[in-house]
C-alpha cells in the first residue's frame, strides 16, 4: 500500500523539531502555520511544500498532524473557514498532538466522524530537547483501531507511542502529567527560596535533592540549567501553556467530581503567574513569581 501523504500544522517550538524527525525518517510533510515565516523556514531547510491554509493542505494529505496551542485553535483549524474539513477526503485521519482539552477532543471527534474523518489524540511529553532527538513520550488515544495502526509508524519517528485508551484519553493523561510536573517545579522553587533564606547554597541543595528522594524532572533538568543560571527562556515551554495544562487537569477534576486541593491551588498559582508575567514568560519563570516578582498580594 502506498504511504499516506502527511500534513503538519503548527511549526512552533515543538512542531519544527518534530517535522525534522519526520524528514529524517524519509517523510516529506506538507507544512502550514498561521505564521508563514515559521513554515517557510522549515520548508526551505528541508525542501517541503508549504500550504496556504488548512483546507489547501488537506486536499493534498491523508493524515494530518496538529501541534497547536490549544483546543480553540485546533477546532478552528479543523472546522473553521478554510479548515481541514473543507479539504479532507473521507477515510482521512487527523492526529492532534497538541495538549488539548480532553472533553472538547471527544466533541470534535464526533463532528469529524460525521464527515468520515477519524480524530486521534496523541499529545507528547519531553519538551523541545526530546522533540529534537525523537524520544518524546507519545500518549495515543482513539476509537478507530485501524487509524491508530495506520499512524503509529509515523508517530514512532518522533518518539515512543503508548496507547492510553479511547479518544480524549491521551489528552487527559497529558493534562494530569503536566499537573504533576508543574507541582514538582513549584515545590523545587519553594525549596530553593526557603533554603537560600536559611543560608543554604541553592546549587548544593539541588545536588543533594538529586541523589535523594525529593528529586524530580525539574530538580534534575530545570532548576540549575534554567532558573539558577537565569536563562529561563532557553527552557522553551511557555508559562501560559503550562497554566493552560494545569487548568485542564483542574477542570477534569471538577468534571469527574473530584476537585482536589492540590489541583485547585496549582490552578490559582499558575493562572496568577500568567496574569502577572504575561504571554512571553517561560514556565521556569514561575520561580520569579513565587519569589515575589509581580505578585500583587498574598491574600486569599
Ligand atoms: P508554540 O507557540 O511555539 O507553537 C505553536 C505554533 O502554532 C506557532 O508556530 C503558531 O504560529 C501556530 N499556530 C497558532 N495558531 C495557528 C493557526 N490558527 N493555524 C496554524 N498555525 C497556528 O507552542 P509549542 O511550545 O510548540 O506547543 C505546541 C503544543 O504542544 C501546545 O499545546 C503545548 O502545550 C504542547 N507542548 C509543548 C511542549 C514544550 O516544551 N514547548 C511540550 C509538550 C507539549
Amino acid at each position: 500500500m502506498a504511504e499516506d501523504r502527511i500534513g503538519f500544522i503548527g511549526i512552533g517550538a515543538m512542531g519544527a523539531p518534530m517535522v525534522r524527525r519526520l524528514v529524517r525518517a524519509g517523510r516529506k510533510p506538507v507544512v502550514q502555520d498561521v505564521n508563514r515565516g515559521a513554515a517557510e523556514l522549515i520548508g526551505a531547510e528541508a525542501g517541503l511544500e508549504i500550504a496556504e491554509s488548512p483546507s489547501a493542505l488537506a486536499r493534498r494529505c491523508a493524515v494530518v498532524i496538529l501541534m497547536l496551542p490549544d483546543s480553540g485553535i485546533v477546532e478552528r483549524v479543523c472546522l473553521g473557514e478554510k479548515g481541514l474539513a473543507e479539504g479532507l477526503s473521507p477515510g482521512a485521519v487527523i492526529v492532534d498532538m497538541s495538549s488539548s482539552d480532553p472533553v472538547r477532543t471527544r466533541d470534535l471527534g464526533g463532528a469529524l466522524a460525521d464527515r468520515g474523518v477519524a480524530l486521534l489524540d496523541a499529545p507528547v511529553s519531553g519538551g523541545v530537547r526530546k522533540a529534537a532527538d525523537g524520544s518524546l513520550a507519545i500518549m495515543l488515544g482513539g476509537d478507530d483501531a485501524a487509524a491508530m495502526a495506520r499512524v503509529t509508524p509515523v508517530l514512532e519517528a518522533m518518539g515512543r507511542v503508548r496507547r492510553t485508551g479511547s479518544l480524549g484519553s491521551g489528552h487527559a493523561t497529558k493534562a494530569l502529567n503536566n499537573y504533576v510536573s508543574a507541582a514538582g517545579l513549584a515545590a523545587a522553587c519553594e525549596a530553593v527560596i526557603v533554603g537560600r533564606a536559611f543560608g543554604l547554597d541553592p546549587a548544593t541543595l539541588i545536588e543533594v535533592i538529586n541523589v535523594s528522594t525529593g528529586r524530580n524532572n525539574s530538580t534534575e533538568n530545570k532548576v540549575v540549567q534554567f532558573i539558577l543560571s537565569g536563562e529561563y527562556k532557553r527552557a522553551g515551554f511557555s508559562l501560559p501553556l503550562m497554566a493552560k495544562d494545569v487548568g485542564l487537569a483542574a477542570a477534569l477534576a471538577d468534571r469527574v467530581g473530584r476537585p482536589l486541593p492540590g489541583l485547585r491551588a496549582a490552578r490559582r498559582l499558575w493562572s496568577d503567574a500568567r496574569d502577572a508575567l504575561g504571554p512571553e514568560a517561560d514556565h521556569t519563570e514561575i520561580f520569579r513569581f513565587i519569589e515575589g516578582d509581580g505578585r500583587a498580594d498574598d491574600a486569599g
